[in-house]
């Protein structure tokens, strides 16, 4: 037997809770796996905080173990690529919203979805980093590959003081980048100065409808907020500058003109970290494992347990997580 956090669903009426599993039933749960896990660390992400406390749209099955990250050994294997003892790491590609996922004790899963634990972090910060972290460095690599290099001027983080946010930001300022971060809490400004961010900036500025254009400020910009937030950082955004989008914490809709794309020719590029390529994921992974320092890891990370999953669960949606929670699920 092992401990998960289970969904369920009884007509409208949601639940969840940690209950005792056994093999049976995960296996039954998880045909199409061929590798077992046992997990020693998973995350909450703010869509692990939607799946907990709304269920629907992001769980697809009932019952569900939610956890769209996690961090341990392989205990049986059907995969050449990852024996028995194998360290691993898992964002994404469904689990903990279609396939049974990390906030749990022990996890099957398709190897295909599998990377390799870098030599260089432990599972504990492979999921302090989590999917999060991971789709900050995405992010960066987007801005990178469109061109922003720091010589062009300041980057903004939106949602700074969040998971991905508090990530791009110690990311972006390891690579040299000048960066203003937007945030609600201005009690977290020197947090935010301790992760590298030289401007930090009060949020409502970019919440509410702007001008279509607006005085040129940033080079690049990380977005992990959309709606007007996202609107407003595309008319700030300088000529041929580029705004990276992941996130929707304001909102899902994205009320802006075309001004800055035909008149400035900003790019804005999208971020999905589910589906995105094994190729492009190893990158992020490489480039975390050597760029994020541990002790700006440690600084933006909290350790919880499974049973204190479903009050986290609920506080990451009201925007009072600060940084990244880590779940040790054997604590
Ligand atoms: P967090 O809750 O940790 O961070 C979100 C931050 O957004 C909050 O901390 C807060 O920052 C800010 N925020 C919250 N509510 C509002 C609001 N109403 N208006 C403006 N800002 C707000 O979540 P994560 O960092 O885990 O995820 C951030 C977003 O990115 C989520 O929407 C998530 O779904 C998305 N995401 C997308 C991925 C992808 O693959 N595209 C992968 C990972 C995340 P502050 O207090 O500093 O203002």
């Amino acid at each position: 037997m092992f401990k998960a956090v289970i969904l369920d669903k009884d007509g409208d009426k949601l639940s969840a809770s940690v209950k005792e599993i056994d093999d049976a039933t995960l296996a039954a749960n998880t045909a199409d796996a061929d590798v077992v896990i046992d997990v020693e660390y998973s995350t909450i992400n703010y869509k692990d905080g939607l799946a907990i406390s709304r269920g629907a749209p992001v769980v697809r099955r009932w019952p569900m173990v939610p956890g769209i990250d996690l961090a341990g050994t392989v205990r049986e294997s059907g995969s050449e690529e990852f024996p028995v003892g194998s360290k691993v790491v898992l964002n994404g590609w469904g689990v903990g919203e279609g396939h049974w996922g990390g906030l749990a004790q022990r996890a099957r899963l398709k190897s295909d979805w599998l990377i390799p634990l870098p030599a260089a972090i432990t599972p504990r910060q492979a999921m302090a980093i989590g999917t999060a972290g991971y789709t900050a460095m995405l992010c960066v690599m987007q801005l990178e590959r469109f061109g922003v290099r720091p010589q062009d001027g300041a980057v903004l983080v939106t949602g700074a003081a969040g998971g991905v946010g508090s990530v791009a930001t110690a990311l972006l300022s390891g690579r040299g980048y000048e960066v203003a971060a937007s945030t609600g809490r201005l009690e977290e400004a020197d947090y935010l100065r301790e992760l590298g961010a030289v401007e930090v900036l009060d949020r409502a500025a970019l919440a509410a409808q702007g001008k279509p254009l607006q005085r040129e400020h940033w080079a690049g910009v990380v977005d992990s907020v959309g709606s007007y937030t996202l609107a407003n950082a595309c008319a700030q955004t300088r000529y041929r500058g580029t705004v990276v989008a992941c996130g929707l914490a304001q909102g899902m809709d994205f009320p802006a003109t075309v001004a800055p794309f035909i008149l400035r020719g900003v790019r804005l590029i999208g971020v999905d970290s589910v589906m995105c390529p094994r190729e492009d994921r190893l990158q992020a992974w490489e480039n975390l494992a050597r760029e994020l320092p541990a002790e700006k890891l440690e600084r933006i990370t909290r350790e919880i347990g499974l049973d204190e999953v479903v009050g986290a669960a609920r506080d990451i949606l009201s925007g009072k997580i600060r940084g990244r929670l880590v779940v040790d699920v054997n604590a």
